[in-house]
């Protein structure tokens, strides 16, 4: 066997499979890995195993699956050099923020290590004197977890850190192009203990194929998806079938609104982190720069330095700020958007359209800033996932306002001010599951992490990230 080759994870082994994929650096392309591309037979295997490993999984104790997922953040933390640099290979994104990664996706299981032990179930006092009522929290079953590429540790770690804590087994199929984010998870798994079965990992190239194949099974009991909104729409389609419990995590569109009263460097500081991390693929990513007319001219002013400060490259050179886009797609896109903007009007203040490049570093995006942005403009109602900052100018509080609500998504809003009753006021008009406050980073493994309208359904993380994964049994119990 080649050894680029990496092989599915199933019931604590490692299975060939009859066909591979390969998987490439975004950089330059260079092959990294030969991997099992799972046909029906794998994720039919991973499935008996997940069901079997279940019957027993779920019965250890809360504080022994909570001492395996701390022995598992404990593995993480060691080795973040290594899979940081692993996530570099196969992501592209700055070796910084790789680790910065590998430490946020050891934090959920950390997180949930502890929530293993806290389930807790509930005895509601009865109005009949004769009965007893008693409510627990069982784990729902084997469970499917298909996860995308811009975080390939991240958003895999916080789904398997709740799944496991609960007493879910988990078949996990990672992103096409990021697959050995998770199979480096499996070993760790499998190094730390965790028992064959409990976690297993199906990479494939026919996403489709075994998405339906995972939910097409009676044997799975959830879906956990993170990724594009049309997919995800169409997953819990076909969850209906079944009735599976399913928790998406979908597209965002996020509005970053600074207010008049801001103040500016800390908005442009959180500009430049809710934009730029992983060069701005990300859900949570700032799309909708929505900046008060009084304080635009200084809001650009700080802006513009910070972004030219920013260093593009190989995401392993030292220094560098931004890695190259994943696919050509994502390059694609982002001129697409960039090009109907400037078509339609828009003011470039920094940057060019992407150009279309050939060779090592052809995916390599430099950041674009973009002024007199509509909403007739592509890139107000699609997600950008590149480090564009599209800036429209609200009149006053209630247009910005108006403005940030004016999207089919709900994920998250940034909103910039020092007035406190203007901050609760668009904490409570905003319509989204998570509002950042003068503040441009709101992921972490205490808080829950979820959209609401066409951004998703469920929560990750937090002591709610459980629920998702339980479900409740209620006794009514006769006493006399
Ligand atoms: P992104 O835009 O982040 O690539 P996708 O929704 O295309 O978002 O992909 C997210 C995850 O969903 C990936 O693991 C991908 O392979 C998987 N996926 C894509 N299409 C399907 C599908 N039709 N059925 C099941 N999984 C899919």
């Amino acid at each position: 066997m080649s050894e680029l080759a990496r092989d599915a994870y199933i019931d604590g082994r490692w299975e060939p499979g009859s066909r591979r994929f390969v998987v490439r650096d975004p950089y330059d392309d260079a092959l990294i890995a030969e991997v099992t591309d799972s046909d029906d037979a794998v994720v039919d295997a991973a499935i008996d195993a997940a069901a079997r490993a279940f019957r027993t999984w779920r019965t250890r104790p809360g504080a022994e699956r909570g001492k395996l997922l701390g022995q598992l953040a404990t593995c993480m933390l060691a080795d973040e050099r290594r899979l940081g640099e692993l996530c570099v290979r196969e992501n592209g994104k700055a070796l910084k923020e790789a680790i910065a990664e590998v430490r946020y996706a050891a934090s959920f299981f950390t997180w949930f290590a502890g929530e293993a032990e806290r389930a807790y179930g509930e005895v509601i006092p009865a109005s009949n004197p004769g009965q007893r009522l008693v409510v627990t929290r069982e784990p729902v079953g084997p469970c499917a977890l298909i996860t995308p590429w811009n975080f390939p540790y991240a958003m895999l770690t916080r789904k398997i850190g709740a799944a496991l804590a609960a007493g879910c087994t988990v078949v996990a199929k990672p992103a096409e192009l990021t697959p050995l984010g998770a199979l480096a998870i499996a070993e760790l798994a499998h190094a730390v203990g965790i028992p064959p079965g409990v976690i297993n990992v199906v990479p494939s190239a026919h996403a489709k194929q075994v998405g339906a194949r995972l939910l097409a099974s009676p044997a799975i009991r959830k879906l956990s998806f993170t990724g594009s909104t049309a997919v995800g729409r169409q997953l819990l389609e076909a969850a209906a079938h079944d009735i599976k419990r399913v928790s998406l995590e979908l597209g965002g569109n996020a509005p970053f609104v600074v207010l008049g009263d801001a103040d500016v460097s800390a908005a442009v500081a959180g500009a430049v982190v809710a934009k730029f991390r992983n060069g701005g693929q990300s859900c949570v990513a700032a799309n909708r720069f929505i900046v008060e007319a009084s304080v635009q001219d200084a809001f650009i002013a700080g802006l513009l330095p910070a972004v030219a400060r920013l260093v593009l490259g190989r995401g392993s050179d030292p220094g560098v700020d931004l890695g190259p886009l994943v696919d050509d797609a994502s390059v694609a896109k982002v001129k697409r958007l960039v090009d109907d903007a400037i078509a339609k009007g828009a003011r470039v203040l920094h940057g060019t359209s992407p150009t279309r490049a050939s060779g090592p570093g052809a995916r390599l995006v430099a950041p674009v800033v973009l002024a007199d942005i509509t909403p007739a403009m592509a890139l107000w109602r699609e997600e950008i996932f590149g480090p564009v900052i599209a800036i429209r100018t609200a009149a006053d509080e209630a247009d910005a306002l108006a403005q940030a609500n004016d999207t089919e998504y709900g994920l998250v809003a940034y909103v910039f001010t020092r007035d406190g009753a203007r901050q609760t006021r668009f904490i409570e008009g905003l319509e989204t599951g998570m509002v950042g406050v003068n503040d441009g980073l709101v992921s972490t493994a205490q808080a829950p992490f979820g959209g609401i309208k066409h951004s998703g359904l469920g929560r990750e993380g937090s002591r709610h990230g459980l629920d998702d994964y339980t479900q409740l049994k209620y006794a009514a119990i006769r006493v006399s």
